[in-house]
């Protein structure tokens, strides 16, 4: 260390200022032991190492090293700043390093990118089964009722089926539900719409089941197969999934918000968010399978929900929603029919023995 001191390359000019006064003081500065000296006009200084604050390396600009007194030193030559740190041993910190390499920079944005996906498909489920688990069912109750009442705002009509063809569904879905072992089922509410959203059904988180007309005059009113849609809809309430969807929507607003730091952008896209969140294969599968066990238990025969799917696919396919309806349709992404119904789900159904 004491060798340094003589190599007259690792004197540095620079300017030198007290930090009570505005005045320059032109000095040279050198490093030896562990003391920073500085000696030139009226100054002489020798500082422990320890308590200079030394400047991080950007590409460009003043260097400024701030001392714990309140003074500092500091050159408008970085090169010069950078070339005479380097030759006294003193390096970058790891930080600096990395903020100078784009390839870093690439593979840390890469990196979060795979995290965020991470997060996304293992975290959040988590995090979401953690957070409906600590929710109490009164949360349930009264999301319900707030999202039916943003539904039938935008997307919603009062049903036109008469009160005797509404109850006469109910009855016979009652009827069914009742056949489950006494107890086990969640509390449901079935309501009729008329809708924007074609031939669907769909259930909030607190129990309620919206059947809309068109899926009335799909099937022409067979309770049998209307049973099997309610009976999956009534799995999604028995597991939650609505709140469920809920707390995922909000977890990813926040974290996009952090990242984006513009927190109004995120809630004015969050209906959006809401309309293309969709159940996971999963949740869908598991609703099958409690679909599956209301038939079952009620000896309606599984093949019923194989009916709508096909009656569902047949109306695709003949394009007699009207072109105009089918945006309207990815509005609700929780709906039974709002996106188009896989082989192994019709495979399950099929394959039930009655
Ligand atoms: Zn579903």
């Amino acid at each position: 260390m004491i060798a340094l001191d003589a190599k007259a390359n690792n004197r540095l000019a620079a300017s030198y200022f007290d930090g009570r006064s505005a005045k320059a003081h032109t000095v040279e500065v050198w490093l030896s032991g562990d003391q920073l000296h500085i000696a030139g006009q009226a100054v002489e200084r020798s500082i422990n190492i320890s308590d200079v604050q030394w400047p991080e390396r950007t590409r460009h600009g003043r260097r400024i090293a701030h001392l714990a007194d309140g003074g500092l030193v500091q050159t408008d030559d970085s090169a010069a700043w950078d070339a005479w740190q380097q030759a006294n041993g003193r390096h970058d910190s790891l930080v600096v390093k990395m903020q100078q390499s784009w390839r870093t920079v690439l593979a840390s944005m890469m990196l979060l990118a795979a995290l965020l996906g991470a997060v996304y498909l293992w975290g959040l489920p988590m995090l979401a089964d953690a957070a409906v688990a600590a929710t109490p069912r009164a949360i349930d109750a009264s999301l319900g009722q707030s999202a039916l009442a943003a539904i039938d705002s935008r997307l919603m009509l009062p049903s036109q089926l008469s009160a005797i063809e509404q109850r006469r569904i109910e009855l016979a879905w009652q009827q069914a539900a009742d056949a489950l072992p006494p107890g086990t089922a969640p509390h449901w509410t079935l309501v009729f719409r008329k809708s924007r959203i074609g031939p669907n059904a769909f259930a909030l988180p607190d129990g309620t089941i919206v059947m809309t007309d068109d899926l009335v005059k799909l099937v022409d009113s067979d309770t049998q197969v209307l049973t099997a849609v309610l009976a999956h809809e009534l799995g999604h309430v028995e597991h939650r999934d609505g709140l469920r969807m809920l707390v995922q929507v909000a977890v990813l607003g926040s974290i996009s918000s952090m990242l984006l730091g513009d927190f109004s952008t995120v809630l004015a896209a969050a209906p959006a968010l809401l309309g293309q969140a969709q159940y996971s294969r999963e949740a869908e599968h598991q609703a099958d399978v409690y679909s599956l066990r209301v038939l079952k238990a009620a000896h309606i025969a599984p093949s019923s929900m194989v009916t709508l799917f096909d009656k569902l696919a047949e109306q695709r396919s003949h394009g007699k929603t009207r072109t105009d309806e089918k945006p309207e349709e990815s509005l609700l992404g929780i709906a039974f029919a709002s996106h188009p119904t896989d082989a192994d789900r019709i495979a399950f159904f099929k394959q039930a023995q009655p």
